[in-house]
């Protein structure tokens, strides 16, 4: 079985023109420069990580999968994992250095231009991985699930704590720590399951949620009814 592994020199470049359009700012502008600025500060400051391991799947049961020795329910996930016998438990993370900057609450703008550059810095770390399972695992084509995200008996939060003790010591590793309520901090943090899988799934499939700006495939009624316990 893999011990984990760590990926904490992760390259990055931050667009600075996609997040002056995202924040809707005219470029030239002082707004904009203040922006371009921030990044210049994220640039120096962040250090993206993730955490990964390469494990086996040893029994499969109706909602269940065991992975290396530790148990997950879930139908969906046990559903996804019907082709699968490799699998890669991962956390990944903007990095706890963004955190150690913090912009006053009155400065709303600010603050919030602050959290949008560390979810940017999430998806490269994301990202990154992937390419890294793809390239150095021979990966093919993947999907992944995360715990806690789509219709919350899809795959429970308190799953973190079974996903986590798969990987290990993951705030040692990476400075990603669990809190008793399940959740990640530092908050732009992404944990989750990565598997081969040749039908495309995103878990946007199996969550109900209206008008979430995030949402990357529209809901599947099938699938979610297929998958419910
Ligand atoms: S629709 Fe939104 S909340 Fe639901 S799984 Fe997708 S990104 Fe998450």
């Amino acid at each position: 079985m893999g011990i984990m592994q760590i990926l904490d020199s992760i390259p990055f470049a931050l667009d600075a023109a996609s997040l002056t359009q995202r924040m809707c700012l005219t470029p030239g502008t002082e707004d904009a420069r203040e922006l371009e600025g921030m990044l210049d500060k994220a640039t120096e400051t962040a250090k993206p990580k993730a955490a990964f391991r390469e494990c086996f799947i040893e029994q499969k049961g109706e909602d269940t999968v065991t992975i290396d020795g530790v148990t997950f329910t879930s139908r969906a996930l046990r559903k996804n994992l019907d082709e699968a016998e490799r699998v890669f438990p991962f956390v990944v993370t903007c990095g706890r250095e963004m955190d150690r900057i913090v912009y006053e609450r009155e400065d709303f703008l600010k603050s919030y231009w602050w959290e949008e550059i560390k979810s940017d810095l999430l998806k490269i770390a994301s990202d990154h991985l992937t390419s890294v399972l793809t390239s150095k695992f021979a990966l093919g084509k993947s999907a992944a699930m995360n715990p806690g995200s789509g219709d919350i008996d899809i795959w429970p939060i308190e799953q973190q704590q079974p996903l986590f003790s798969l990987l290990g010591d993951v705030d040692d590793a990476i400075g990603v720590e669990l809190s008793d309520s399940f959740l990640m901090s530092p908050i732009k943090s992404l944990s989750g399951i990565r598997f081969p899988t040749e039908v495309d799934f995103r878990t946007c499939q199996l969550c109900r949620r209206n008008n979430c700006p995030s949402r990357s495939a529209p809901f599947d009624k099938a699938l979610w009814k297929s998958c419910r316990s």
